[in-house]
């Protein structure tokens, strides 16, 4: 935590949960460039259904989402709405980084639990099992793809010290946030994301409470 006790802040290669209500706004920041932080949403009253990488890149014909895009459910209704973005290039496509990411792209032998285990032990009080977390909403990271060959790199993020992307809630969620454990996603170092939470009609409050 800083001083600014609106902030809430992820130690690098952490996660956590927590819940909005119709109308709350999350605001994700990058406080240091360049850190990707990937994000979850499940229904809040019936956890079957949850953020839909594949209807919502569908519905918008665009893999790069911004400001106004809707993100849909795997029931195709809207659980969050982008309402701000400093960034203008996040990722929709892969999925949370993991054990199995580091051990099989790094080559790592012991390797961390990543993005997907920390999802996994935030989500877990809430019933959230690990099969069910899909892909994730990935905050700032930056995926380019060839237009001719469908080749993708994943080169450091775009975001730069105090960048955003804002939220809307549009139903009563849970939200899975992490600060990602990937060093090819995050240019090379690993460093804390914080958030902040508007509730609907009020002030800024703590986001755990
Ligand atoms: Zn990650």
């Amino acid at each position: 935590m800083t001083a600014e006790c609106h902030h809430h802040e992820i130690p690098p290669r952490s996660g956590t949960a927590f819940t909005l209500d119709r109308g709350d706004r999350l605001t994700v920041i990058d406080p240091r460039g360049e850190q990707v932080a990937d994000l979850l949403a499940y229904n809040r009253h019936d956890i079957g259904e949850v953020i839909s990488s594949g209807r919502t890149l569908d519905y918008a014909s665009r893999i790069y989402l911004t400001t106004g895009d809707p993100l849909y459910s795997n029931r195709s209704n809207v659980l969050l709405r982008i309402i701000e973005d400093t960034v203008g290039r996040h990722d929709f496509l892969l999925t949370p980084c993991s054990a199995d990411t580091f051990r099989i792209i790094y080559g790592d032998t012991n390797p961390h639990r990543g993005c997907f285990g920390n999802l996994a032990a935030a989500l877990a009080p809430y019933g959230i099992e690990p099969d069910a977390i899909p892909v994730a909403f990935n905050c700032f990271m930056n995926v380019p793809i060839d237009a001719t060959t469908g080749a993708l790199t994943v080169e450091p993020p775009l975001s730069r010290a105090g960048d955003r992307i804002v939220f809307e809630a549009e139903t009563d969620l849970i939200i899975g946030l992490t600060a990602c454990s990937a060093l090819q996603s995050n240019g090379g170092s690993f460093k804390p994301i914080h958030y902040e939470i508007a509730r609907a009609g009020s002030a800024l409050l703590p986001a755990n409470s």
